[in-house]
């Protein structure tokens, strides 16, 4: 895909602040008035259309919202961008000179919609920032991302707000970072942007994943801003106040990008992982022709695949040996896991081939 990106070098990493919602004309311009201050905000954010759990939550300012969007551009000139999740927001949204889109978790999820608001952006030139969906599947994410470069809309990025979970975590949205690696591996030129307000649903931890987005190469952030969160009609939790944000910008670290200098030392230490990541490779796939073996003479045997015991054994001991080795012990344990995982596969595959003769 031939993604043009709709910021330039000098404006990278973009950050873009602004509310969750539009609430007032006050709340906007206070808001925007307090942006101007910083100049590495190249967007003001507001939601006009709120996407809700519940009916007869704030559903959103919609026409007067958009008026005051206006307002904050034209006062503050800074750039606006909205969530637009049908044709008609796309419509009324381009009718008050919004300057970028970006398409919700929700949306991202429902081919239709896509499908519909890529339709309607189609010719008009307009950037689109796409959301994650809200599972954590990235092909339902590359599939938006095509949609809309199939209707000739190419200045694109993603935004990672993370992905919802049943267990309970740290974060309002689990982070997932391999999915947006596995973004990043297989459309080169896409930007992918942040999103901390969503993503951690709590305003004490926006600072901590905002840095660590950065050192993990995001492209941008796009973070939530209230004059009084507690008072907000959405997303009170993970709003952060004038003062946060303060701290925020003048705490951030803007490291370089590696690819920017020539650290000899670094690229000879690549080449070390580089042959240690291809030695771990043979050997995964050395220790699975064992497990093979194994499984026949268990099938010749009629023993079963799984024995409790041996596992408990593999387990304990390469722990033991972890330790020694100063390797975290939850880390090693997920990698058995997915070992044994694979193990038991390659033995089930073994034992159903015995069922078909
Ligand atoms: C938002 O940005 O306000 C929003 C509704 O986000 P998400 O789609 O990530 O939930
Ligand atoms: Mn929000």
């Amino acid at each position: 895909m031939n993604i043009e990106s709709f910021f330039s070098e000098s404006e990278s990493p973009l950050i873009i602040a602004g509310p969750c919602s539009a609430e007032s004309e006050d709340q906007m311009l206070q808001t925007a008035c307090m942006l101007t201050k910083y100049p590495q905000i190249k967007y003001f954010r507001a939601g006009i259309w709120k996407p809700r759990s519940h009916p007869g939550q704030f559903e959103g300012a919609e026409n007067m919202g958009l008026q005051w969007l206006q307002k904050v551009k034209k006062t503050t000139r800074i750039k606006t961008c909205v969530e637009v999740a049908n044709r008609s927001h796309v419509r009324q949204a381009l009718d008050a000179d919004v300057d970028l889109f970006w398409i919700g978790a929700r949306t991202t999820v429902n081919p239709f919609l896509v499908e519909e608001i890529a339709q309607a952006m189609k010719g008009c030139n307009m950037p689109i920032m796409i959301k994650n969906p809200v599972n954590p599947d990235i092909d339902l994410w590359i599939g938006a991302i095509e949609r809309f470069y199939k209707h000739g809309i190419t200045k694109i990025a993603a935004i990672h707000r993370g992905f919802s979970s049943f267990h309970k975590t740290k974060y309002r949205n689990e982070s997932f970072w391999e999915i947006v690696f596995e973004l990043h591996r297989k459309i080169p030129n896409l930007p992918i942007i942040t999103d901390p307000s969503h993503l951690t649903g709590n305003s004490k931890l926006v600072a901590e994943l905002s840095q660590k987005a950065l050192d993990l190469e995001s492209d941008g952030l796009m973070i939530e801003v209230h004059p009084c969160p507690k008072e907000a009609l959405s997303d009170k939790k993970q709003q952060i106040d004038f003062d946060e944000f303060d701290k925020l910008m003048k705490s951030l670290r803007f490291r370089k990008k590696s690819e920017n200098r020539d650290f000899i030392s670094l690229s000879q230490l690549r080449t070390q992982i580089d042959e240690i990541d291809m030695e771990i490779v043979k050997l995964l796939s050395d220790r699975m022709k064992f497990v093979s073996d194994i499984g026949k003479i268990k099938r010749q045997n009629e023993l079963t695949i799984l024995q409790k015991d041996r596992w408990k054994e593999v387990v304990e001991s390469r722990l033991a040996f972890g330790e020694q080795e100063g390797l975290d012990k939850d880390f090693l344990l997920k990698i058995l896991h997915y070992v044994h995982e694979e193990s038991l596969r390659i033995q089930s595959d073994i034992f159903d081939r015995k069922n078909d003769e």
